[in-house]
């Protein structure tokens, strides 16, 4: 898959810091500290000898959307020294049986799209005394595509949701509509003023917003964004970061 795995570290390298400073521009343009936000590389489309060279290049924290995938490449980084610390994110779509192909071995769920998949998530971490830490994922734009609570469903789930014991719920996770930058923007502000609504009723901090990818983090981080994840514009060389 990769001709020359050393110009392709390079490539990553390079990337990466574009991406870094373009993060911490966008935060401060707001007003924020570039280091309140984290990146994640996504790497679904990659395979384990990418995410290799982009440990090399910089990356520690890493997102799958498929627990196969997720087991495949933890397995391939299994004791390989410079893969010691790196941790991955589930960020996709969880099916209830595949909970426990993900509950313990990733370091954040970011995907949990309804109040029955948190129950079951938290049933089976109970049920091996973990706790596990996630996000609910909210359909802020209201797109029928998209999945995650309606903010009112939110609004009306939540504190059953913080009530379960095998989960430890850290924030919000949306995704904004493709191609259209205004209706990116009002996705992530509706995501930030939602979780600031909730954490007035419920006492919680509810620290991170999980939203922005390769084409819409600037905008992501101007609006609050706490944590980007990023596929395209970190490993596709034929994207164009202008
Ligand atoms: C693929 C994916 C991303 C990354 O998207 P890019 O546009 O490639 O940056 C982010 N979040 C989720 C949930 C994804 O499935």
């Amino acid at each position: 898959m990769i001709d020359d795995p050393r110009s392709y570290q390079t490539f990553l390298r390079e990337r990466r810091e574009a991406i870094c400073e373009r993060i911490a521009a966008a935060a401060r343009r707001a007003g924020r500290e570039p280091g309140e936000v984290e990146a994640i590389a996504v790497s679904k489309t990659v395979g384990a000898d990418a995410v290799l060279l982009a440990i090399r290049a910089g990356w520690g924290l890493f997102g799958e959307n498929r627990p196969q995938e997720l087991g495949r490449k933890l397995e391939a980084l299994q004791g390989v020294p410079e893969a010691a610390g790196v941790r991955f994110d589930m960020i996709g779509n969880l099916q209830k049986n595949k909970i426990n192909q993900v509950i313990g071995r990733v370091r954040l769920i970011h995907s949990i799209s309804s109040a029955h998949l948190a129950e079951a998530v938290s049933t089976r971490c109970e049920a091996r005394g973990i706790v596990a830490d996630v996000l609910v994922e909210t359909n802020v734009s209201g797109e029928r595509s998209k999945s995650g609570l309606s903010p009112d469903e939110l609004r009306s789930e939540i504190e059953g949701i913080l009530e379960l014991p095998g989960i430890r719920v850290g924030g919000l996770m949306t995704m904004a509509p493709a191609g259209d930058p205004d209706a990116a923007r009002r996705t992530f502000s509706g995501l930030r003023e939602l979780a600031s609504e909730l954490r007035g009723r419920t006492g919680l901090a509810l620290p991170t917003l999980s939203c922005g990818m390769s084409d819409d983090f600037e905008v992501a981080v101007e609006e609050g964004s706490t944590l980007v994840r990023l596929g395209r514009c970190v490993f596709d060389q034929g994207y164009n970061l202008d």
